[in-house]
Order: structure tokens, then sequence, then C-alpha cells
């Protein structure tokens, strides 16, 4: 290998390590269109949502001309704890695949919760305790958001209410166990327990849940309860914000050794760890500063970008949240029981969307087989054990690399490795014996889920 100048892995130092976090919508000439009131359709303010997020979380949330906003002690000694996250050069993929392309990838599964959602938890935490709460509500559909959160605030001591998807709380029961390790309640959503969960599972007997249909449980438990507001692990401004650590330090770890990447590619779900990753990259397109191909991928079961519409939305499936204009399904679309691989909310973060609609980003969709067949590939090669969702972007990660190898050019390609698949299992299961299956919604489906947008004024 002629260049073993640039080591396996890329590490930044204490001291190198970002102290502020960077505001994408600070560098955005068209700014993401704003939350609405679900009720009147006015854009909220921040007294309207300050019921249902931390005080100042809310300002984060509509702040979108601070270009940096300083991490707080106390969560960069957090972050020291498992961050800097290493930037790896996937030698030995490259190798295998016999590409002319140099892959890198940035490792965010080096902590207990498995991936990047860690970031923000902590953060969120943070500011809810400052704020003297005495805990907070949330979703989780595969249950990387709901461990990190009770990581989060079992460090802050705070509690901790968990409302997770219910096929996911019977199939996962190991994940469930690592949240009531660290001290969270976990209820299978839609639950008994709140007046929605009642009124969808009168609705819809048997129905084993959704993601959009947990966070209004979450939202009504965190309404509901003195003391107590509701956080989200993705979608969200605020959660981009956070995630930004990522991007910022690929980006310190890459200007080191004098690196350019000419591909950027993340898995897309909600949007968080992509615009994490991308935004100081995003910031220098916004600003011709310099110029990169960004692509997020995402599953054929779930395509929002792809083949969603651009229009305001509901975040949850009981339509008590607000809204968002964001790249949607639908919110009363559920992806084929079959999907196997995460990344299956409806949306995606309106950054992101406004992002993608002027044209600085380019998406595309995979179906899960491949995507296992990219994350054993890359297992057996480079060692790591990829989350399914992260293997989308491995996915598209080793296309690129084999069209360099077609063309003979020597691309630089750095992608979003978000977490490892220790708890997906199951999945992995399925893939090897062969039982795995793709399902791709047809039009009429979106269609159905797309004829219930909210009507919204212009
Ligand atoms: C949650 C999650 C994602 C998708 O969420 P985004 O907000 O789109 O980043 C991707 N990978 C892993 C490992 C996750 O836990």
């Amino acid at each position: 290998m002629a260049e073993n100048t640039i080591p396996y892995k890329i590490y930044l130092t204490e001291e190198e390590m970002p102290k502020a976090w960077y505001n994408l919508r600070s560098d955005m000439k068209n700014k993401p269109a704003p939350l609405l009131n679900p009720g009147t359709g006015k854009p909220l303010s921040a007294e309207e949502l300050s019921p249902i997020f931390c005080e100042e979380l809310v300002k984060q949330e509509l702040d979108e001309t601070t270009p940096f906003i300083e991490i707080p002690e106390d969560i960069r000694n957090f972050y020291k704890m498992y961050r800097p996250s290493p930037l790896v050069r996937a030698y030995c993929l490259e190798q295998k695949l016999g590409t002319p392309a140099k892959i890198y990838y940035k490792f965010e599964g080096n902590n207990t919760s498995g991936s990047h959602k860690l970031n923000s938890a902590i953060a969120q935490a943070y500011y809810a305790k400052k704020q003297g709460l005495k805990g907070v509500t949330t979703e989780t559909g595969a249950g990387q958001w709901g461990t990190a959160l009770s990581m989060a605030c079992s460090y802050f001591d705070l509690d901790c209410k968990v409302f997770m998807v219910k096929v996911s709380y019977e199939q996962k029961p190991f994940r469930r166990e690592v949240m009531r390790t660290y001290g969270a309640s976990v209820v299978p959503s839609p639950s008994e327990t709140t007046e929605v969960g009642k009124k969808i599972l009168a609705e819809h007997p048997g129905t084993t849940g959704s993601l959009g249909c947990a966070i209004s449980e979450a939202v009504e438990v965190a309404t509901r309860n003195p003391g107590y507001r509701y956080v989200l692990g993705s979608v969200l401004n605020q959660v981009l914000l956070h995630q930004s650590v990522i991007g910022l330090e690929t980006k310190t770890a890459l200007d080191k050794y004098g690196i350019k990447p000419d591909i950027i590619i993340g898995c897309a779900g909600g949007g968080s760890n992509l615009g994490g990753l991308i935004a100081p990259f995003m910031g220098e397109k916004l600003r011709g500063e310099a110029d990169y191909r960004i692509i997020a991928v995402e599953p054929a079961s779930c395509p929002s970008f792809t083949r969603g519409t651009y229009a305001y939305d509901f975040c949850d499936t009981g339509m008590i949240c607000p809204l968002a204009k964001m790249y949607t399904l639908g919110s009363s679309f559920i992806p084929s029981a079959n999907h196997a691989g995460g990344l299956r909310f409806h949306g995606m973060s309106s950054t992101l969307s406004q992002l993608y609609h002027d044209g600085y980003i380019e998406a595309t969709s995979v179906e899960q087989t491949s995507v296992f067949e990219a994350a054993e590939q890359f297992a057996r090669v480079e060692g790591i054990l990829p989350a399914p969702e992260s293997s989308h972007a491995i996915r598209v990660a080793i296309d690129e690399a084999l069209k360099c190898k077609e063309t003979g050019e020597e691309k630089t390609i750095v992608f979003g490795l978000t977490g490892t698949g220790y708890f997906d299992l199951v999945a992995y299961q399925k893939y090897n014996d062969g039982e795995m299956t793709d399902t791709i919604p047809t039009d009429e489906d979106i269609a159905a889920s797309i004829a219930k947008l909210p009507k919204v004024p212009e």
C-alpha cells in the first residue's frame, strides 16, 4: 500500500474536538419552512412550542441565523467519554473491491447505545436538567434512540419514559433491557396508557404500531404531566444541529491530511446523521467555497425523498404534532411488515428537504436484500458488524467505488457508518436463511396516504 502515510484511523486530539455546533440553516438562502400549528395553520411561536420542548431547545429549533452555538462544557465532557469517533480509511474494502477509489467512513457505533443518537440525546437531557425538569418522554422504533436517551437521562438523573413501537418491543427484548438497565420505563406502543393510544387501538385492533403512533403517545404524556417535556431523536433542526459534531470532526480529520472528498454519502431516516455529517461541507457548498456530491440513501420500502411529496404534513400518526414542510409519504404511510432495515419514518428533516428541493443533495433508494449483501461484504473485510440503517450508505459507497473501478477515477468517498447491528440479528438471520424479501410500495399505496395530507393554506 503506497499510501500508508494516511493512517487506518484518523483520530483527533481533545483539543481538536469541536467546541461549538454548526447551524447549517445560517448559510441557507432558502430557509427551511417553519413548523405550523395544526389548529391555526400559522407558524408556531416559542410560547406555543415551550409546553412540548425545553426552552433552550425551542430557541435552537427556531434559530436560523446564528452560525455557531457553543457546546456547554458538561456536554463536551460527556462527549469525551466516547468521542472523537474515528474516521477510518477502508483500505481492506478498497482492496477487496479492486477500486482506485479511496473510501473513508466515520464510525459512530463506539458507544453502548451503538449509534450516533447519543450525540443529541446528551444535549437534550442536559437542557432538560438545566431547566429543572423531572423527566422527558420519547418514542423509539428499533431502539437506538431510546437506548441513547436512557443513557443520557441516567447521567443527569432524569426520569425517562420511552414508548417503543410494539413490534420492536416484542422482537428486540434485549434493547428493552438495556434501556431498563439505565433506569428508563419502556411501554409498548400503541398502549392503553394514553388517550391517543386507546383511540388508535380502537381503530386498528392488533396493530403492531409505528413510529408516528409512538410519537403521539409520548407527546400526550409530556404535555399532560407537569415537569415533563418531549424529546425527539431525529427530524428536528435542533437534532441536526447537535449531530453537526459528526461532520465537524470529519472535516477537521480530513483537513489534517489535506484530503478533499468528492462524494459524501449517508443513510436517511429522519435525516439527522446525514444532516450532521454533511453540515460543514454543505456550508462550504452554500457559500460557494467548494463543491461536493452529496447522496442521501433511503430504503426502497420507505422512499420519502425519491417518491414522496414536498408538502406540509404531520410528524405523527395521531395528528397532534406540529406540521412540518418536508418530503413525505403521508403520516398514515406504514412500511411493509417485511421491512427489517430501520429508516421507517414517513417524512424527512425540513432542512434536508429544502436542500434537496433546491438541488444541493441527490437521493437514491435501495432494496433491503442488496443492503444486507453490502453489510455482509463490509463486515467480512472491515470487521465491524454494521447496523442495517448504516448499511444503506455502505451499499451506495460500494456502488460508487465500483463505478470508479470501471472508469479508473480515484475519487474520494466518505460515508457515515452510523452504528452497529448487534441488536438486528433477527434481520441478519432472515438474510442468512435466504428468507429476506423486498417489498416496494406501489404508486397506489403512496397515493392513498398522500391523499390524506392535511390541507394547509398557501
Ligand atoms: C436512527 C438511526 C439512523 C437513522 O436516523 P437519521 O435521523 O436519519 O440519522 C441511522 N442509523 C442508525 C444506526 C440509527 O440508529
